[in-house]
């Protein structure tokens, strides 16, 4: 183990920051993948990714670092924050990418075609060379990673998505503070430029299945309605419970899994989930339905 890599992990949760085991010298996680999930400890209710798992808890990390030199990861959707993330051109020699403008130069150029200062928060510099500007993400809207959507070489990472903490070390390069000051909360601007659109509920009725027996196809309905007019706040609860509610009608044959997993898909993208976490939430819903269904007998 290492004892800096440690530290970094506590000194990261004494901030609020949600941290996860990264493998050493690597930026993947460090936690089992849903297909090789034991089913046991945090995922004895069913698989928890990695965003699930992220936690401030000094004792859990402790325990989780003493087995090995792991990086760390911030999970930034439990985090409360939104990290812009500020790449490098890749170094390859390509024909016609030298002089091509990293992330920081175009991130730059925005903010001077919004007549606005780079924003001054905590920043870090990556292991490629780039740059991460933290900001606290907006209370009451759920912002989920976007690519390029800023300017080239522009990400964000917000629910869905994870950082490198400072302190972390990959064969290219170490993660370091540039800027210690506190996180900024995220500029008006900024936040009016990744607001996901308003996206009107689409023809949901088209995805449904015209074949099936007749309760499957009003259960699925039904909840599909439930998922897609959920309030915020509700949605992804209510996601889970309704997929859940189906999921019985795929075990018995009634329904196929993969109509069952688009008309859910549509119906909470349609809520305002991101597609992203739509797809997780019902691979592992229905992954967990599926083993556990019982027959139709004995419901
Ligand atoms: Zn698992």
């Amino acid at each position: 183990m290492s004892t800096e890599l440690l530290r970094a992990a506590l000194e990261a949760a004494e901030r609020g920051r949600h941290v996860f085991p990264l493998r050493p010298g690597d930026k993947r996680p460090a936690l089992h993948g849903e297909a090789h999930c034991p089913g046991t400890g945090d995922c004895a209710g069913g698989h928890r990714k990695w965003e699930q798992r992220a936690t401030t808890d000094p004792d859990r990390i402790r325990r989780a670092w003493s087995a090995a030199s792991f990086n760390v990861g911030i999970a930034t959707g439990p985090s409360g924050l939104l990290v812009v993330d500020l790449d490098m051109p890749k170094r390859k020699s390509i024909k016609g990418t030298e002089g091509t403008p990293s992330g920081v130069t175009t991130f730059m150029a925005l903010c001077e075609r919004a007549g606005q200062a780079v924003p001054a928060t905590y920043r870090t510099r990556t292991a490629s060379g780039g740059e991460h500007l933290y900001f606290t993400a907006p209370s009451g809207i759920r912002l989920s990673n976007t690519a390029g959507a800023l300017a080239p070489l522009v990400d964000t990472r917000a629910w869905g998505g994870y950082v490198v903490a400072a302190g972390s070390t990959l064969p290219s390069g170490n993660y370091t503070v540039i800027d210690a000051r506190p996180v900024a909360p995220l500029p008006a601007w900024l936040l009016e430029a990744l607001r996901p659109s308003e996206r009107p509920a689409q023809s949901l009725r088209l995805a449904l299945p015209k074949h099936g027996n007749r309760a499957a196809e009003t259960a699925l309905e039904r909840e599909t309605e439930l998922v897609a007019t959920a309030k915020e706040g509700r949605r992804e609860a209510q996601l889970f419970e309704s997929a859940r509610k189906v999921a019985r009608f795929v075990g018995w044959g009634d329904l196929t899994r993969q109509e069952v997993e688009q008309a859910f898909q549509m119906a909470g993208e349609s809520a305002g989930l991101p597609a992203s976490q739509c797809r997780s939430t019902l691979r592992s819903v229905l992954n967990w339905s599926l083993r556990n269904c019982r027959p139709r007998e004995a419901t």
